[in-house]
């Protein structure tokens, strides 16, 4: 039988892919004032210097992933991630809030840029999003993803009664007989959820069928930005923002467009995944996290009177997106501009947080958003522009209409 985390592994990987384009760079609205403030250079130049220094992890202990330390298990820091994860893990530049990890050939400036655009931009993207720098490193947690995920699958082995390290399943949990494999996961994530760093190192460093980590920093991370430089020379996935941190081009390989503002997205990506996260997947659409950060990072918008020319609500996954990718982009961003213009910032801030560590591990067939996401929207009372009630039904299946009443005024 294939087993519901099998399925829900693929979805998951499925929704963490928040790599973005540097190619929808084009013209950049001119009213971002109301959405950014204060924030980096606008030319993509380093602008004041960042103190810094270079280190070795093999002095400090502080590598990139759990991966580089010996455990063989992909951390979901994306795709530009690999090369940190395995060749380039030790070699890194040091700054008040990053870890830049790359290539020790390239030229020390591509280190000092990267950590010059990202510092000078983590501020914008916290004050956007309407959080301070210490609630973003408490919400994201300081305990690697693979330790978090090894631990979920020997917790997933139990059933009720039995304990792995620390944790226990309550002898009454769940329905009577032995516990489904819907229940097991369940309860497996929502214990990883609530863990303490205490527990699961305490846990992991004393497994029962031999310890796999074998040092608390294998387990932890440190309150920092983690940065991967790629080399790659295109802007097709220069940017990322996932759970840990960026991963963006090195400078002198490649410097996309408006790299300021692709910066502060992937940031703002990052800080979504803190905010509204669970390990490392989002229970937002994807129309959602994409037109939020793009919205906020001062991307170009499309126009209200555009609206026809594309179907955002209906962008749910990664997969679902259709036709050209800079187009997709300004329309989810029309349609996060449309929720934000009649909510309010703050309620949307809200119903991130309360999706925080819900995610909805039962699989849902008849609507394509995730349930949680479902009833935390419609339990908040969304309203339309006109201040009647908007369900995250009405904005998938009516978009076209409601935007049409609020490109008529
Ligand atoms: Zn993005």
């Amino acid at each position: 039988m294939k087993s519901l985390k099998q399925i829900i592994t693929i979805s998951l990987a499925a929704l963490t892919l928040t790599a973005c384009s540097g190619d929808d760079q084009g013209e950049v609205s001119v009213d971002i004032s109301d959405r950014i403030s204060g924030g980096g250079s606008s030319n993509g130049g380093p602008t004041a210097n960042i103190s810094g220094s270079f280190k070795n992890a093999h002095e400090t202990g502080v590598f990139f992933s759990a991966e580089s330390l010996g455990y063989l298990r992909d951390e979901y820091m994306g795709i530009n991630s690999y090369d940190c994860q395995s060749s380039y893990a030790d070699h890194y530049y040091e700054t008040e809030n990053t870890l830049i990890y790359g290539n020790p050939n390239l030229p020390e400036s591509d280190f000092q840029h990267a950590a010059n655009w990202i510092e000078n931009n983590f501020s914008t993207a916290l004050n956007a999003m309407g959080i301070t720098k210490d609630e973003y490193f408490s919400l994201r947690g300081n305990v690697r993803l693979a330790a978090l995920d090894s631990l979920q699958f020997q917790l997933y082995a139990l059933d009720k009664g039995e304990n792995y390290g620390t944790f226990m399943i309550p002898e009454q949990y769940g329905s009577s007989g032995y516990m489904t494999s819907e229940e097991r996961t369940k309860w497996s994530y929502e214990a990883i959820y609530k863990a303490t760093s205490a527990d699961v190192v305490e846990t992991l460093l004393s497994e029962p069928n031999g310890p796999r980590f074998t040092a608390e920093n294998q387990i932890l991370v440190e309150d920092k930005l983690y940065v991967c430089l790629h080399e790659k020379d295109s802007p097709w996935g220069w940017g990322e923002g996932h759970s840990l941190g960026v991963n963006i081009g090195a400078a002198s390989v490649y410097t996309p467009n408006q790299v300021e503002q692709l910066i502060r997205h992937e940031l703002i990506h990052t800080i979504q995944h803190a905010l509204a996260g669970f390990v490392d997947w989002l229970p937002t659409p994807r129309w959602f996290s994409e037109g939020q950060a793009v919205y906020l990072s001062g991307m170009e918008v499309a126009h209200k009177s555009k609206h026809s020319e594309y179907e955002p609500t209906s962008v749910v996954t990664f997969w679902d997106e259709y036709g050209d990718p800079s187009d997709a982009y300004k329309h989810y961003g029309l349609a996060y501009q449309y929720l934000v213009e009649a909510n309010g910032h703050d309620k949307l801030i809200n119903m991130m947080k309360q999706l925080k560590g819900t995610s909805n591990w039962r699989l849902q067939w008849n609507i394509p958003e995730q349930q949680k996401y479902v009833e935390v929207f419609d339990s908040l009372n969304m309203l339309k522009a006109d201040g009647t009630s908007l369900t995250v039904e009405d904005y998938r299946l009516n978009y076209q209409s409601i935007m049409s009443d609020y490109a008529s005024n």
